[in-house]
């Protein structure tokens, strides 16, 4: 683990009491933890932890005292008390980091770790599952539009034998403008990834820990979580859940969501099927446009030949040029990604499961 403080791999000293008395103004009396990086992370399991909550959180002081009461009550019944919070701070610039300090000097099965600035909420998902220790992972939001009280119906579903199960907002209480983009998304998503689930950005999901340990979370990537876990051979589902609308706070994502969301899901899709062999995807498309654009060429060749007329007054002569050149250069980005592929191939970890 790469912390700054002296706390290195020795996680459970975060949360210490020898700080209490040693308040410093804004921090509550736990001190923080800030990553440099999330390489290193010491992944071993806890016996002791039957499911790890993960919520990440970015300005939301009002909603946190409300779901800590509730989720302390429902997985304080669900797992006889072996269960862990964490809360991700996101950089939240309200109160949050003080009011989940407080939450945690009440109740120890509670901690947190932050960002110094927002980092976006998968990079607080990602941290979020590099510190679980349970057995079983579920993620939540912050903002109690999640319900803590659906975590036993994902769980029931989980035992089925299923290795992630996603919420899926059923009757929804977003505004229109959110609701119906996302329809939207939702299909395309599903049709490329090849896997069906009405809705991917549920907040609200529960995992088998080797899921969260295997699939890295970037960028924006948390919205196709489902969709990476697919592909990477895990098994999927939904279940609906109830959902409440946002009673604190406001939303932290504006239209710019859907552009951003579409070009994560390009980026999915073609790490998804051309990742291990780009030349395959250049390369057809260089292939393609050389052939079209020499038997253009060659045609206005003939043309030439036969007829002696002039090709300077045919644009369509650039235009096979064009199609030439820039096929050998999608070759060319074919040849540059394979050697980058098998350079990652030296160092590359293939990832199994076991029984022991
Ligand atoms: N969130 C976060 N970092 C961000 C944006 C959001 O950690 O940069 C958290 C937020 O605090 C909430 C969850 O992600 O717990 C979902 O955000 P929000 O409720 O704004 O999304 P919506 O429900 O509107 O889709
Ligand atoms: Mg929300």
């Amino acid at each position: 683990m790469n912390q700054e403080n002296e706390n290195n791999n020795q996680p459970k000293k975060n949360n210490p009491n020898q700080e209490k008395g040693n308040k410093s103004s804004n921090q509550g009396n736990f001190k923080p933890r800030y990553y440099k990086n999330y390489k290193n992370y010491d992944n071993s399991e806890d016996p002791k932890i039957a499911i790890s909550v993960v919520i990440p959180m970015y300005n939301e002081e009002e909603s946190l005292p409300e779901l800590s009461v509730l989720l302390e009550k429902e997985l304080t019944e669900l797992t006889n008390g072996k269960y862990e919070v964490i809360f991700v701070d996101d950089g939240s610039t309200d109160n949050s980091w003080d009011v989940a300090g407080k939450i945690i000097d009440n109740n120890r099965k509670f901690r947190a770790v932050k960002f110094r600035k927002n980092m976006g909420k998968s990079d607080a998902l990602q941290v979020g599952f590099n510190e679980a220790k349970g057995k079983i992972v579920i993620t939540m939001d912050a903002d109690l539009q999640d319900d803590p009280a659906e975590i036993k119906n994902l769980l029931a579903k989980l035992k089925e034998g299923y290795d992630l199960v996603s919420g899926w907002k059923k009757v929804r209480h977003d505004p229109i403008t959110k609701t119906a983009p996302s329809k939207f998304f939702n299909f395309v998503t599903s049709k490329t990834s090849g896997i069906k689930l009405h809705d991917f950005n549920c907040g609200l999901k529960a995992y088998k820990r080797e899921v969260v340990k295997t699939i890295p979370v970037y960028g924006e990537m948390h919205r196709y979580i489902p969709a990476l876990a697919h592909m990477n051979g895990f098994l999927v589902t939904e279940i609906p859940v109830e959902h409440h609308p946002r009673k604190y706070g406001k939303t932290k994502y504006g239209f710019s969501r859907f552009i951003k969301g579409f070009l994560d899901l390009l980026t999915v899709m073609f790490l998804n099927r051309y990742m291990k062999r780009p030349m395959h995807f250049f390369g057809t498309l260089g292939v393609i446009f050389i052939t079209v654009g020499f038997g253009i060429d060659f045609y206005l060749l003939i043309e030439w030949f036969l007829n002696q007329t002039y090709l300077s007054n045919r644009p369509l002569v650039q235009f096979g040029i064009a199609l030439i050149i820039v096929g050998f250069q999608m070759l060319s980005l074919g040849f540059l990604g394979e050697m980058i592929v098998k350079n990652q191939q030296e160092h590359k970890v293939i990832k199994i499961s076991d029984r022991k």
